[in-house]
């Protein structure tokens, strides 16, 4: 069975991680994105099979009858995500190094299955207040989410001491230049 490295990207929502993968898939074509599965309904700049499998819950739970996932959890009341075991097969089958952008949770989880062959980078946003208005601002989630999310931000921010890395994100375009770094570094040795 083949193996490659895993490089995982937590934050609370709405601290650029998402951002700071895309630049990395772009920049190193050795590592390919996880594609988690979820019952969230698809927003309309999202793309079914790319973003996300977006599946029912039933699907979902049917999938974690049959030990599917690697790790799942309901982030969100009523809204489950998880990394199936199949992707990160199928990513490491095809002789690429795997990226995950997955909550704070998850990720720790991810950390511990897989030790040393897994790098764990916490992205930090300057502040809770810049979050809650990076929250606000994106205008993609109703006020009972939006609020779910940053009572749910204040809690993931005290797990930062807990991953490999924490990478500041004060400005993004320097977050992603020290991202690509730290990964390459990973990855490859390069210094
Ligand atoms: P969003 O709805 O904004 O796309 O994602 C909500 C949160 O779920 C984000 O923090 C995202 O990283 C996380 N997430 C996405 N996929 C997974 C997954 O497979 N497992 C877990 N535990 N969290 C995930």
């Amino acid at each position: 069975m083949t193996q490659g490295k895993l490089v995982i990207f937590s934050a609370p929502s709405g601290a650029g991680k998402t951002t700071i993968v895309h630049y990395l898939l772009s920049r190193i074509p050795e590592l390919e994105f996880s594609i988690s599965a979820t019952t969230r309904e698809c927003r309309g700049n999202e793309v079914n099979n790319k973003d996300y499998y977006f599946i029912t819950k039933e699907e979902f739970l049917h999938k974690v009858a049959k030990h599917e996932f690697v790790e799942f959890e309901e982030v969100y009341s009523g809204t489950f995500y998880g990394t199936l075991k199949s992707e990160i097969q199928r990513i490491w089958n095809e002789g690429k190094h795997v990226v995950f952008d997955i909550d704070v949770e998850g990720g720790l989880r991810l950390k511990k299955k897989y030790g040393e062959n897994a790098l764990a980078i916490f992205v930090q946003p300057p502040s809770l207040e810049v979050l809650i208005e990076r929250l606000s601002g994106r205008g993609t989630d109703s006020p009972e989410k939006l609020k779910e999310r940053i009572q749910k931000a204040g809690k993931e921010l005290s797990y930062a001491d807990k991953f490999d890395i924490i990478l500041p994100n004060n400005d993004l375009k320097t977050a992603c230049e020290e991202a690509e770094q730290l990964v390459r570094h990973f990855l490859f040795g390069e210094a």
